[in-house]
Parts: structure tokens; C-alpha cells; sequence
């Protein structure tokens, strides 16, 4: 069998790359939307041509026949180290050290006009190695905050240049192997090259899944957990306590007359009244107790190791100090009151009937009155309401 030309390697080769930045980027686009965009998308499309260029130049050099005047792919690797640095940083949210590195990359690439050939690749190797491991601390950073293996990959894959380089330098100073040294870095290119494009892949797909797995379980107006996000947050605490048959309790909180505050002050305010009532709900009750929106001016409470009788406390606390204190949304001042159901069980729970049973105690209150608390008590059912001092 005929062995393959090293000029068609070196075709196959940019084939082979040119391809995968294609799917990449493609599939990066049209992942991207307006409204979510993908940070650092444009710094690391700029990269990956300047990549590609660069390994153009440098397969142009190898084949032609006359040294270039200046070392091109030198500059381009350096280049493209630094451009990978504003990319990851602009991933990270970092752009810290951005002018002073780009003063080093701008005297490192000049120094082309004034050493040798062999003198520049060792300044390239070496620089490139110093804004790889930029690369590798801003990403393995973002990796570890964001829990995104992609941003890992990336960050593995500028590690490698800083380990590889002064593999390769001991090569050629030591074993007196220039070639030798410089196929060492030219793998350690392409393998950087080939992760990092999966790696910024990776990290995109990744916090998409993310984001649409925030979606399903989040309230976009009030940033709550809506009905699913409770369930999902309940897990671990109900079968908690149905093992140590500990008590749980349920408040219903549901926001009186809302419809009037629409009319009244405009939708815009009516929201902005939902997401003061949640901010309030969530400041009010413990780290280990869940709140959720689970209508338009509903909320659900849970309250996990907790009876009856701190949740009605608790409830209470809640009705005096919003009907006490008016809400002050643009620049108007918005008497609201809520109604609240409280319900109870222990050990295991069915948050379906619990949440049931917090409901048809809210719509007590309501039927009493509104501006009050009203509790039922799990088998058997015992509606009762209690009006606070000071009412009606
Ligand atoms: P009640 O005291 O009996 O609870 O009366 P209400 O007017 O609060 O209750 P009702 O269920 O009759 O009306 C709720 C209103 O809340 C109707 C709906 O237009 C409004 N609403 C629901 N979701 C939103 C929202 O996200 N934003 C705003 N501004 N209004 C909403
Ligand atoms: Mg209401
Ligand atoms: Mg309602």
C-alpha cells in the first residue's frame, strides 16, 4: 500500500480542523439567543480563525523553499495565546491583567524583527506557556465555581502547553534535538486546539442544560422555586422526616384583593407588589424553609421540623407585618394584606395534600374576612380561624 504524501497529512490535517471549528461554531450559534447571550462567543470565534490562519502560515513556511522574512507563526502562536487569555477571561467574568498581558504579547511579537529564528521560537514557547497558564487558572476557576466540565476540559488543555513546554525545551537544549522539540509543541497545538474547541463546546451545552434545568424549576418573575423546583428542593427533607417521624407544616400565603391593585396602580405595579411580598416571605423564614410561588399572587411555605403551632405563629408574624407596613412601589404607597392557610402532618408527607390542606384553610380566611390566618389540622379535619387583635 502506498504511504500517504506529508503534504496530504498536512491537508487532511487542516481539513480535519477547519471541520470541527465549523460544527462548533455552528452549533454554538445557533444554541446563542438574543436574550441569553453566550459570554466570550465572539473572543473565542476571533481564537479559532486566528488559529487557523496561524497554522496556515506555519504549513506555508514548512513547504516553501525560501525562508520567510519574518517568522509569522511564532507571532500568530503568541497571538493566539493571548487571544485565548481575553476569551477565557471574558468567560470567567475576569478581565483583570488584560492591558498588561497585552503589552507583554505586543513586546514578545516584536521581538521577531530582532532575533533569530530559533531565539524567537523560544520566546514564542515560552510566552505562549505564560498566557496558557492565565488560560488554565481562569478557566479551571470558572470550572470549579459554575461546576462546568467544559470549562475543565479547556483548562486541562492549557495545562498541557505549560507542562509540554519545557518538555520540549529540555529536548532541545539538553538531547540537542531541535526538531524533536518542536514536534513536541506543534502536537501540544493541536491537542490544545482540538480541546479547547470541545472543551468551549462542552461549557456552552453544559449551562444551557443548566439554564433550561433552572427554568423548569424557577419563577422568572420572583426568582422562587415555582411548584416543580418545591418538589425537587423537598426531596431530601421529606424523607427525612418520615425517617425520624418529625412534624412539617404548610402556609399558604395568597396576596388579598390583588385584582384591585391591578386596576388600581397598573400591572406593572402588581408585579413589582409579588416580588416584594416573595422578597419578604423569603427574609422572613429559615435557610431549611422552602418557598415557592405557586400561582399568580400565591405562595406556598414549608416548613420542614415544624408543628402546627410555630407555623400558625409564624403565619401570624407574616399577616401583621405586611398589613403593617405599606409597600412603597414607584414611588406610591400600597396598603396590601395577605391571607394565610396553615396545615400540618408528621412523618411522611404528601405535599399534594398538604398543600391541599393549606389551601382550604387560606380560603377560610378568606371567606372570614381576609386579613387573617386560618389553620387545618391533618385526620381529623378541624377548620378553625383566628382574627387578630386590632381587626375586624
Ligand atoms: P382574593 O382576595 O379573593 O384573593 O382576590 P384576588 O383579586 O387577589 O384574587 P383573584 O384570584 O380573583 O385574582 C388574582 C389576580 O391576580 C388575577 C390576575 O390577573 C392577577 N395576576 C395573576 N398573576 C399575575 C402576575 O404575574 N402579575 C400581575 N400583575 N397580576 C397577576
Ligand atoms: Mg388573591
Ligand atoms: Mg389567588
Amino acid at each position: 500500500m502506498e504511504q500517504l504524501h506529508p503534504d496530504t497529512w498536512a491537508i487532511l490535517h487542516f481539513g480535519l480542523i477547519f471541520l470541527i471549528t465549523l460544527a462548533q461554531m455552528t452549533v454554538v450559534y445557533v444554541l446563542s439567543d438574543a436574550s441569553n447571550p453566550t459570554p466570550g462567543l465572539g473572543l473565542y470565534t476571533v481564537y479559532f480563525m486566528a488559529a487557523l490562519l496561524g497554522w496556515i502560515a506555519f504549513t506555508l513556511q514548512q513547504l516553501a523553499d525560501v525562508p520567510m522574512v519574518i517568522d509569522v507563526p511564532s507571532v500568530a502562536a503568541i497571538l493566539n495565546s493571548y487571544l485565548l487569555f481575553l476569551a477565557a477571561g471574558e468567560r470567567a467574568d475576569m478581565r483583570r491583567g488584560r492591558i498588561v498581558l497585552g503589552m507583554i504579547c505586543l513586546g514578545c511579537s516584536l521581538s521577531v524583527f530582532f532575533v533569530t529564528p530559533q531565539r524567537m521560537w523560544a520566546v514564542q514557547t515560552v510566552t505562549a506557556a505564560f498566557f496558557y497558564a492565565n488560560v488554565a487558572a481562569l478557566c479551571g476557576w470558572r470550572a470549579y465555581r459554575r461546576r462546568n466540565v467544559g470549562d475543565g476540559i479547556t483548562a486541562t488543555a492549557a495545562a498541557m502547553m505549560v507542562i509540554g513546554v519545557p518538555v520540549a525545551h529540555y529536548q532541545w537544549l539538553v538531547a540537542g534535538e531541535f526538531g524533536g522539540a518542536q514536534a513536541i509543541v506543534f502536537g501540544l497545538h493541536t491537542a490544545t486546539y482540538v480541546l479547547v474547541a470541545l472543551g468551549f463546546l462542552a461549557s456552552v451545552l453544559i449551562e444551557y442544560q443548566q439554564h433550561l434545568s433552572q427554568l423548569s424549576t424557577q419563577d422568572p418573575l420572583t426568582r422562587l422555586l415555582n411548584r416543580r423546583g418545591l418538589e425537587v428542593a423537598l426531596q431530601v427533607t421529606l424523607a427525612h422526616a418520615a425517617r425520624q417521624q418529625s412534624p412539617t407544616a404548610a402556609i399558604m400565603v395568597d396576596i388579598d384583593s390583588f385584582k384591585e391593585i391591578n386596576d388600581n396602580f397598573g400591572h406593572d405595579t402588581g408585579d413589582q407588589v409579588i416580588r416584594e411580598v416573595a422578597r419578604y416571605l423569603q427574609q422572613t423564614t429559615r435557610g431549611s424553609d422552602v418557598v415557592a410561588r405557586t400561582g399568580g399572587e400565591e405562595f406556598l411555605v414549608i416548613l420542614p421540623e415544624t408543628g402546627l403551632d410555630g407555623a400558625r405563629q409564624l403565619a401570624e408574624r407574616m399577616r401583621r407585618q405586611i398589613a403593617e407596613t405599606p409597600l412603597h412601589v414607584h414611588n406610591q404607597s400600597i396598603p396590601v394584606t395577605v391571607s394565610l392557610g396553615v396545615a400540618a402532618t408528621t412523618g411522611e408527607v404528601d405535599i399534594d395534600r398538604l398543600a391541599q390542606d393549606a389551601d382550604r384553610a387560606m380560603y377560610l380566611a378568606k371567606r372570614g374576612g381576609k386579613n387573617r390566618v386560618a389553620s387545618v389540622e391533618n385526620k381529623p379535619i378541624h377548620l378553625r380561624t383566628s382574627v387578630s387583635p386590632g381587626q375586624a
